[in-house]
């Protein structure tokens, strides 16, 4: 069974309808999670939930909500969802409906099973959700993402033009809040960058230094952090703003020839999303506050892009948030 193909399938079927499918899946203020571990789904996982029709981040399988003396009404249909486990070669050879064999390796096979879950919504017996308990503000989570990656020495500077990242001095460049139709849009683009620069190669090294706009690493890179700023989102509790699903939109083809080019790029893309998200967490946590609230957002020097000598045929590297030169 080719389990990678359909969800792929799905995924781009739900994308072909115009909004970014996963765009509208963490707006609940924190992401999915199994409500019987307590634990987020990770990667792939995030994204197809975050696709469903649900507001509610619980889910658990019928033999979870068995257990906990909740029911699964009669007639709601499951969500599946996937996880990679280690099995014998010879019981992945059997095959099976639900699974699809990865790799082999000695008398070992990697092997990726659909389950399937329901949401809360579809059980009879659940608690309410409880309100999102007042933590931080999503503004002050944000900051603390920019610290932590301004701490590993990445430099956020504000000036006119689009909004971009640029690998090779390892910059932010961002527009002031103001010149932003929302905070939220604001903010949303900060954490698209900053899921930029989390690729830069004493970070994460994922970053193509020399990956040109349009080409196939470009694109895998904005699916990237589009998929990673989003899920960061729901982590900070930020609510999507209108221009961030317009601005997604420009992104949309590319994203769907990516996508339909390769069954893998989905599961690449949202486990890279996930590392991301991790990374972006971890810092922010250890991050030294910056002195004034909004300090990192002051108008700071600005400067031209770093153009390296004797490279005069290529333009600096930007992972702008808009396309540079739209193609769509
Ligand atoms: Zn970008």
């Amino acid at each position: 069974m080719n389990i990678r193909q359909q969800i792929t399938d799905d995924i781009i079927k739900a994308m072909e309808a115009g909004t970014p499918p996963w765009r509208k899946g963490w707006t609940s203020g924190c992401l999915h999670f199994n409500a019987s571990t307590g634990k987020p789904y990770a990667g792939i996982n995030q994204v197809i939930l975050g696709m469903q029709a649900h507001t509610d981040p619980r889910w658990l399988t019928y033999k979870q909500a068995e257990a906990m003396g909740v029911h699964v009404r009669k007639g709601e249909h499951g969500t599946r969802i996937v996880k990679m486990v280690e099995v014998d070669r010879r019981k992945a050879e059997a095959g099976g409906e639900e699974q699809e064999t990865l790799g082999v390796e000695g008398g070992k096979a990697l092997v990726m099973k659909a389950y399937t879950v329901f949401n809360a919504s579809q059980i009879d017996g659940m608690a309410p959700l409880p309100e999102r308990e007042p933590g931080a503000e999503p503004s002050e989570a944000v900051d603390a993402v920019v610290w932590g990656l301004q701490d590993t020495g990445m430099k956020l500077n504000f000036g006119a033009g689009q909004p971009a990242y640029y690998p090779r001095s390892d910059e932010i460049r961002m527009p002031q809040a103001r010149d932003f139709h929302s905070v939220e849009d604001y903010q949303a683009t900060l954490l698209h960058e900053c899921a930029h620069a989390s690729g830069h190669p004493k970070r994460l090294a994922r970053l193509h230094m020399d990956a040109r706009f349009g080409s196939a690493e470009y694109a895998r890179e904005e699916l990237t952090a589009e998929l990673a700023s989003a899920m960061m989102g729901g982590v900070v509790g930020l609510p999507p703003g209108p221009s961030m699903i317009e601005q997604h939109a420009a992104y949309l083809s590319s994203w769907l020839d990516a996508l339909r080019r390769d069954k893998n790029e989905i599961f690449r893309a949202a486990a890279d999303a996930q590392k991301i998200c991790d990374y972006l967490s971890e810092r922010a946590l250890e991050a030294k506050p910056r002195r004034a609230k909004w300090g990192v957002m002051a108008p700071a020097m600005t400067r031209e892009p770093v153009t390296e000598s004797g490279d005069d045929q290529t333009e600096p590297v930007a992972f702008a948030r808009k396309p540079a030169q739209p193609r769509l």
